[in-house]
């Protein structure tokens, strides 16, 4: 049996003001939360407050991205070491903000998924097709090749310690989410690919469903027997939906 895991992904969106709101709705309604694990994931500089505030309760602390360096003249980058430092537990890698936006290779996630697992942090490797890749059939290969990047520098036993987000981009901040059946099929794909190097490995790992999902649809995605959890953008800014989407992974 599979942990459901919910993580929200804040992105570049806060100040001092909303994020202690933010935190303290959270800790007023974690306890409903049952069976989830819940994670936040706020911008970098609010890390430190937000871990603090969350210390001791069921709510862990993860970062929107990695260094694929260590340590040293890399201005502007902020290593994995510095994240397990301040209290991280996730790192998101491969998000399609950072592929599509920031010009980020299969290859460089793959650097940086194996940044984050030699610092201790647990990856959420994201992974997903451009509308148009939807279009042209090609969904399988293009998360195919994602995964292969990341097999093929860490091994698939390297999916021991991860966690996998399959987020179709056209799904993301758009409200269009993709049906039970559509993430479903993507999902199946994704643990039948790594069962066939590794079932135990297939078997254990948590893929989560990103891309809109709210309180309307949670239920019926987490209800699909290869969703096990998510990963929410804009919902996650709000306390009510957020814990909500966690009840509903209870289920
Ligand atoms: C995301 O950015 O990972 C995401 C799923 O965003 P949203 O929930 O807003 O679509």
């Amino acid at each position: 049996m599979r942990q459901p895991l919910v993580a929200g992904n804040w992105k570049m969106n806060g100040s001092t003001d909303s994020v202690t709101a933010l935190v303290d709705g959270l800790k007023a309604g974690i306890g409903d939360v049952r069976t989830a694990e819940m994670a936040v994931c706020p911008p970098y500089v609010y890390i430190p407050r937000v871990a603090a505030e969350l210390a001791g309760s069921a709510i862990s602390i993860g970062a929107q991205d990695v260094s694929d360096q260590q340590a040293g003249a890399y201005t502007g980058e902020v290593a994995a070491d510095m994240l397990t430092d301040i209290g991280c537990k996730y790192v998101i890698v491969g998000h399609s903000e950072r592929r599509n936006l920031y010009g980020e290779s299969d290859g460089f996630t793959a650097t940086k998924f194996a940044a984050a697992r030699k610092a201790g942090l647990v990856p959420i490797l994201c992974v997903g097709e451009l509308l148009e890749e939807r279009e042209q059939g090609v969904t399988e290969q293009v998360v195919g090749r994602q995964l292969d990047a990341v097999i093929g520098l860490e091994g698939v036993g390297a999916f021991g310690s991860a966690v996998i987000a399959y987020e179709p981009v056209w799904a993301i901040g758009t409200g269009k989410t993709a049906t039970p059946d559509q993430a479903q099929e993507v999902h199946a794909f994704i643990r039948g690919k790594l069962a066939v190097l590794d079932p135990a490995i297939a078997g254990k790992v948590q893929i989560l469903y990103g891309g809109s999902m709210n309180p309307g649809n949670a239920a019926e995605l987490l209800a699909m027997p290869d969703i096990d959890g998510g990963l929410i953008g804009g919902a996650s800014l709000k306390p009510a939906d957020f814990l909500a989407i966690g009840k509903a992974a209870n289920a």
